[in-house]
């Protein structure tokens, strides 16, 4: 079995490896070759949650499991509250192939599933980039989107505006102007992404000008909320997971407004795979409900190991 350490993560995989490894894993499910199972997650009382997330990729030969969850005591530790780790299994025997550190990987596989939606959704001439949120994930999100369009100015809100500065730094270090702007002013930007712990709608309807495209990766679980369900309602909507978006992604709120169907939200891997169109014109909203699967984190792990064996960093281990 390889061991590949949270601390050699880093080294390893790219925004590049993450977003190829996350586009096959979307494509796979589109094409029924790839699934998730039943998502366990438990509150442990004190704001603790630990939970389970597993799939199999047939086309990818990978199945495994992302155990982890939210320890809000860590910081007190000096370790990320945020905890997962990755166990990988060869598919034909059950056999345990791989143990890999999650955390990094977790930002890097969700960030990707975000600038997959960029690339296959916004518009080809998207310049200014909107960012509602300023937290752990947000300097990824922005890494992975300047990868994919030629932005050349970033605008961003933050309930706490005290955290956008460092949000501004990375936006500096990738030679894009930053503004921090009231949500108002979101109607400047061609693509919104919104990646907040938010319970209830931060962007409203009027903060979204038409042609926009949303990657909406906070809501990822029942009771969160970031947008305005009315944005769903005006946008087609596109999702890693119908199954989760309906149930605990963006989309829970308009579907139980009955604003929207489950049948009205499109799976990214079928406009990656040409099984459903992307973009039909300059106007329209689309919106990406990222709700993170299990077999994103199977996919990246998975590269993990491949380029740590490459690179000659993988501990080998008999269990
Ligand atoms: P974080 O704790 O580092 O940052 C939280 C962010 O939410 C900050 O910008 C904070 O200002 C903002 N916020 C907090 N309360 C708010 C409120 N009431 N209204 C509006 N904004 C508020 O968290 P993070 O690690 O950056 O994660 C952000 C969100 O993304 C979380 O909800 C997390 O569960 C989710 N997430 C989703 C995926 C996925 O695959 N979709 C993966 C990882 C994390």
């Amino acid at each position: 079995m390889i061991i590949v350490p949270e601390s050699e993560i880093a080294g390893l995989v790219t925004t590049e490896d993450a977003f190829a490894a996350i586009e096959a894993c979307f494509a796979a499910m589109a094409r029924g070759e790839a699934y998730n199972f039943p998502v366990i997650r438990e509150a442990l009382g004190e704001g603790r949650q630990y939970g389970f997330k597993s799939g199999l990729d047939r086309a990818g030969g990978v199945m495994g499991v992302k155990s982890g969850g939210y320890f809000p005591g860590n910081a007190g530790r000096g370790i990320p509250n945020h905890q997962s780790t990755v166990l990988l299994f060869d598919p034909e025997s059950g056999r345990p192939t791989a143990l890999v550190g999650g955390n990094l990987l977790t930002a890097l596989r969700t960030a990707a599933a975000s600038a997959i939606s960029i690339d296959r959704l916004a518009r080809t001439d998207a310049k200014v980039l909107g960012m509602v949120g300023a937290g752990h994930q947000a300097q990824f999100q922005l890494r992975a989107a300047a990868k994919v369009r030629d932005f050349d100015k970033v605008v961003a809100w933050n309930l706490h505006p005290e955290m956008l500065p460092k949000l501004g730094e990375v936006a500096a270090e990738i030679g894009l102007p930053f503004e921090a702007v009231p949500l108002e002013r979101m109607t400047e930007a061609d693509v919104i992404i919104t990646i907040t712990s938010s319970p209830k709608a931060s962007l409203l309807d009027a903060h979204v000008g038409p042609g926009t495209h949303l990657a909406c990766m906070g809501t990822d679980t029942k009771g969160k909320q970031e947008v305005d369900p009315a944005i769903l309602a005006r946008a087609r909507v596109f999702t890693d997971e119908v199954a989760q978006s309906v149930t605990l992604g963006e989309a829970q709120h308009a579907i139980a407004n009955g604003l929207i169907k489950a049948e009205d939200i499109t799976p990214i891997g079928a406009v990656i795979e040409g099984l459903a169109e992307g973009r039909r014109s300059a106007d329209e909203i689309t919106l990406f409900d990222g709700t993170g699967v299990g077999l994103q984190d199977l996919a990246v792990a998975s590269a993990a190991v491949r380029l740590a064996g490459q690179k000659g960093v993988a501990a080998e281990v008999e269990v």
